[in-house]
C-alpha cells in the first residue's frame, strides 16, 4: 500500500477537494492510505512517504522551507492544480503593490506575510508530475491514481482546449458568434466546460507552455481586442492564471 500525503498551501482547496472524492472510490482506496494531510494533520511533521500531492502556490519563506523539506520527505511529488503548476489565480497581484493588495483583502494586513511575487511549486523543486487546472479534473486525478498504483502514469498530452472543443463537435463561439475564447492559448484537461455552455473559456487550466511564443501570443491578443476586449482585461486573463509562464513566453525564454 502506497503512503500518501497531501499538502495545501496557498490555495483554495478546490483541488484537494477532488483527492477527497477519489478516495471515495474502493479500488483507490485499497491501494494508498493517506498520512499526512494539511488540514486535518500537521505535515510539518511529516515523515517519509510515497507519494505527496501539493496543491497550491508558494506565498512566503515558510511556505518554501515547507515544500523543500516536503520534497526531500517523498518518493513521488505531484503538483496538483494551476495554482501549484503555475501560480493561479494569486499571480493577479504580481505587478500591484503588495501593501495594496494586503490591505485590500485583509483587516489587519499587518500580520501577512506574502511575497509580492507569485512561486508555483515547479519554480521551488523538481516535480515529477502534473495535473493542472482550477480546480483539477477529477478524472484525471483518478486515472493518475489507478495508473500509478500498477507502476505506470498517464500519457502527457499537449494540446489546446481548442481541440476537445473540436473532438466535442462544439461550435466555435470565437469564430460563430465573436465571443473572446481563450481556449486556442490553455492547456486542454477540462473537456472544453465552457464552450459546451456557449460561454468563452478564460483560461483557468492555464496558459500553454509547450507551443506558443510572443509573436503568437501578441497576435492572440491583437485577435482578443479586435473583438472588442479592453486591453487590460486582455492583459490580466493571460497573466490571471499563469503569470510566471506567460512572463516566460514574452520574455522569449523557457516556460
Ligand atoms: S487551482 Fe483553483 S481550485 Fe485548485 S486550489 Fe488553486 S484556486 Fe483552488
Ligand atoms: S470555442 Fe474556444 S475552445 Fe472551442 S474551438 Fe473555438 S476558440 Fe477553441
Ligand atoms: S473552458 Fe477554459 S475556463 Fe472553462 S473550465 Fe475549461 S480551461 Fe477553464
Amino acid at each position: 500500500m502506497y503512503r500518501v500525503a497531501v499538502v495545501k498551501l496557498t490555495s483554495c482547496s478546490g483541488c484537494i477537494n477532488e483527492i477527497v472524492y477519489a478516495f471515495t472510490f474502493s479500488d483507490i482506496v485499497s491501494k494508498y492510505r493517506i498520512e499526512y494531510f494539511t488540514e486535518l494533520v500537521d505535515v510539518e511533521e511529516m515523515g517519509g512517504v510515497d507519494i505527496v500531492f501539493i496543491e497550491g502556490s508558494i506565498s512566503n519563506k515558510h511556505q518554501e522551507e515547507l515544500v523543500k523539506s516536503v520534497r526531500a520527505k517523498a518518493g513521488f511529488v505531484v503538483a496538483i492544480g494551476t495554482c501549484a503548476v503555475m501560480g493561479g489565480v494569486q499571480s493577479l497581484r504580481v505587478g500591484s503593490d503588495v501593501n495594496d493588495v494586503k490591505k485590500a483583502v485583509y483587516a489587519e494586513p499587518q500580520y501577512i506575510e506574502v511575497y509580492s511575487d507569485v512561486k508555483p511549486v515547479t519554480d521551488v523543486i523538481k516535480v515529477d508530475f502534473v495535473i493542472p487546472g482550477c480546480p483539477i479534473n477529477g478524472s484525471a486525478l483518478t486515472s493518475f491514481l489507478r495508473k500509478y498504483a500498477f507502476g505506470g502514469l498517464p500519457i502527457a498530452v499537449h494540446e489546446s482546449v481548442c481541440a476537445e472543443c473540436k473532438r466535442r463537435g462544439l461550435e466555435c463561439v470565437l469564430v460563430a458568434r465573436g465571443v473572446p475564447c481563450l481556449g486556442p492559448v490553455t492547456v486542454s484537461g477540462c473537456g472544453a466546460i465552457c464552450p459546451s455552455f456557449g460561454r468563452g473559456c478564460y483560461g483557468c487550466y492555464g496558459i500553454k507552455y509547450f507551443d506558443l511564443n510572443r509573436e503568437k501570443l501578441e497576435a492572440f491578443s491583437r485577435r482578443l481586442a479586435e473583438l472588442g476586449m479592453d486591453r487590460d482585461d486582455i492583459d490580466a486573463l493571460l497573466k490571471g492564471y499563469g503569470f510566471k509562464v506567460y512572463s516566460a513566453i514574452m520574455r522569449g525564454g523557457e516556460a
